[in-house]
């Protein structure tokens, strides 16, 4: 894997990069615009440029990723929500294009009472408008995968399937981003060889290893299976260092950009510098030792609440 962080973009977009390079990112996941905000902001050709001339002096520069804003949801019942979701991930998509970011990650949607095959069908309708509004944008739209808290849709690989399918000939242009943390919350325990293998099993099978654009990298204070989006730094959670090893390992995910989304504890910010030099010595590594075994996960009763990341 090719690792970095979701960087702060405080003090100007181009500032995330000299934060990555500092960080010694070799992948970086920036907000382009205030993440709880509907507000679409224009950018400058000054603020482009100075994008574009910072990544091009960022030593071991590598993908770029943008995480879209956490109110759209493809799916919205109420028809205003709906049309704001489907123009704030277009803003997006044209934004990143603008600025030369690759992937654009974005969270699917809820649906609400709506129901899950209504949800899918409405997700896969809002991508057809998107992508066709964006044809020959080079920047790509990333569905990301969820921990399945609430009606949230795409917790489970066939949900994101039914998405790209019902998105029409433009779905051959989607990609897939996957949240370590969401997928253990959504009950894929990537702690075990049999269980990782499980998941990137059916991931191959359902989609295809190839729509695979970028991963979060996540460990979850949420148990497996808890349907709870609540990221973890690396090996404080409950994930264990065991999933992260074998990703590392992975020779099929050797070239997938892949980002530490929780901010660093330390205000120095030398607190992404050392969990990507965790993961990284993970390489070549003995197995870590497995964590203690789990109570089974309480059903997921949990308050509702907006996924963060
Ligand atoms: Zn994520
Ligand atoms: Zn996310």
């Amino acid at each position: 894997m090719i690792f970095g962080a979701h960087e702060s973009v405080a003090g100007g977009l181009h500032r995330a990069i000299a934060l990555a390079g500092e960080d010694r990112c070799e992948a970086m996941q920036i907000f382009t615009k205030v993440s709880g905000q509907w507000r679409e902001p224009a950018l400058g050709a000054e603020q482009i440029a100075a994008f574009r001339a910072a990544r091009a002096g960022w030593a071991g520069a590598g993908r770029t990723l943008s995480h879209a804003s956490y109110l759209i949801n493809l799916c919205a019942d109420d028809a205003a929500i709906l049309e704001r979701s489907r123009e704030a991930l277009f803003q997006e998509l044209a934004r990143c294009d603008a600025l030369g970011i690759d992937f654009v990650v974005f969270h699917p949607g809820a649906h609400v009472g709506l129901g899950e095959e209504a949800g899918l069908d409405r997700i896969g309708e809002s991508l057809a408008i998107v992508l066709s509004r964006g044809k020959g944008l080079r920047a790509q739209l990333c569905i990301e995968n969820m921990a399945g808290q609430g009606s949230t849709l795409g917790d489970r690989l066939d949900q994101i399937a039914a998405m790209i399918d019902r998105a029409g000939p433009e779905g051959a242009r989607l990609g897939v981003c996957i949240d370590t943390q969401h997928a253990f919350a959504a009950g894929h325990d990537l702690r075990s060889e049999a269980g990782y293998e499980r998941f990137w099993g059916d991931f191959g099978r359902l989609l295809g290893m190839d729509r695979l654009r970028c991963m979060h990298v996540n460990d979850s204070k949420a148990a497996l299976g808890q349907r709870l989006d609540r990221h973890a730094r690396i090996g404080d959670g409950e994930m264990g260092l065991a999933p992260f090893w074998r990703l590392v390992n992975d020779a099929r995910l050797a070239r997938v950009p892949a980002v530490i989304e929780l901010p660093p504890l330390s205000k120095e910010r030398r607190g992404y510098a050392e969990e990507l030099a965790r993961l990284r010595g993970l390489s070549g590594a003995a197995e870590p030792p497995a964590p203690p075994p789990q109570p089974a996960p309480e059903a997921p009763r949990a308050p509702r609440r907006r996924s963060r990341a």
